[in-house]
């Protein structure tokens, strides 16, 4: 099949599209290679996709744009001709969203608008777009279904709130076909550095402590990467899911202390735990209830926290050379 990944540069975008070339599909990568985090990791990514499209019956595609480009966007469209879209494109992240609300609004809002209008006006059969758990906020129950009050808690949660309407009403008003994932906190080999498990690892392994944005009572829902993938994957061809908002997790939580303390004792048993201030607008606490995506797609989460800490730590260390600096550059903000 003919497959567009927007973002697909970036950390869950260049999963998909590893996993569908290797499957031998035609896959179109359309990112901007924005300055977020350092971009020797899309490069990574974009090096890998290609050996494993070298090795497979498929082919990949790099084309640089920015989805808030309507030609940009219209002209990819045309040269994937793809059957299906899985827009993973956007400014991601609370803290950048409550220092600089209008350009994750931009990205999230406007460029996914883009995204949707192009696949209207060329006859795309679906398009998957990647949602977040930040879109619910305050926390009314636990875990959280899709019904669960929608208040988002950051200008980010709104912003991927607003896609997830925009969707909706697309599938209701065109021939279009949409389904919104909404992933919650998604890790794994390549992930953002800004993250809290890539970070932890990174400071453990430098023999720092790792540190907690608050009293670390947080609690949170970790997806591993492969995970998310699963779910996308059956939405290639099914067509079940048109029209929904489904739910991604691992359905499981876990405090964020008790993170911080998986890793440490993983890493550097010795070290302590460093506490600095709570992140404005970052959610009290986040749980899936997955039962409509098992339901609607036989999604089955399959990889417990501990295991998938264990995995990203044994990956972090094997590709410490080149990861590790990029961590910390990206840490410093360089780009
Ligand atoms: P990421 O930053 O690694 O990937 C996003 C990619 O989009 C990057 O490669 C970036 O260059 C690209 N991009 C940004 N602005 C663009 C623009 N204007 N035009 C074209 N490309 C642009 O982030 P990620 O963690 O892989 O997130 C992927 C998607 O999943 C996002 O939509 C994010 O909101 C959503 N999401 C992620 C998580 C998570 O925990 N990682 C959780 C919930 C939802």
């Amino acid at each position: 099949m003919q497959i567009l990944v927007t973002g697909g540069a970036g950390f869950i975008g260049g999963h998909l599209a590893e996993s569908f070339v290797a499957d031998g599909h035609d896959v179109v990568v359309f990112d901007s290679f924005d300055a977020y985090y350092h971009r020797g990791i899309k490069d990574h990514t974009v090096e890998r996709c290609r050996a494993v499209a070298a090795e497979s019956e498929g082919s990949y595609t790099l084309r640089r744009g920015d989805i808030r480009e309507r030609e940009d966007v219209r002209a990819a469209f045309d040269a994937a001709a793809p059957d299906v879209v899985y827009h993973q494109a956007a400014q991601a992240g609370v803290r950048i969203s409550v220092e600089q609300p209008t350009h994750p609004n931009a990205v999230n809002v406007g460029g996914t608008l883009t995204v949707l209008d192009a696949a209207r006006e060329t006859g795309v059969d679906r398009v998957v777009i990647a949602s977040s758990s930040s879109v619910y906020g305050k926390t009314h129950y636990l875990p959280y279904d899709e019904d669960h009050p929608q208040e988002p808690v950051s200008p980010y949660g709104v912003t991927k709130l607003a896609g997830d309407h925009y969707a909706r009403v697309y599938d209701d008003l065109y021939d279009l076909s949409t389904v919104c994932l909404r992933y919650f906190t998604v890790y794994g080999p390549r992930m953002r550095p800004n993250m809290a498990i890539s970070n932890f690892t990174s400071r453990c392994l430098n023999d720092e402590p790792p540190v907690i944005y608050g009293n670390g009572a947080q609690t949170r829902d970790f997806t591993y990467v492969d995970d998310v993938v699963a779910a996308n994957r059956t939405l290639l061809t099914s067509d079940a899911a048109d029209g929904m908002v489904l739910n991604v997790g691992s359905g499981d939580t876990i405090d964020i202390t008790e993170l911080a303390e998986t890793v440490r004792d993983l890493v550097n048993p010795d070290l302590g735990i460093e506490h600095r201030e709570r992140i404005a607008g970052d959610a009290e606490h986040t749980q899936a209830d997955v039962s409509r995506a098992r339901d609607v797609i036989g999604y089955e989460p399959t990889t417990p926290i501990r295991e998938g800490v264990e995995r990203f730590v044994e990956w972090y260390r094997a590709n410490r050379e080149w990861y590790e600096p990029l961590v910390v550059a990206s840490r410093e903000g360089g780009s």
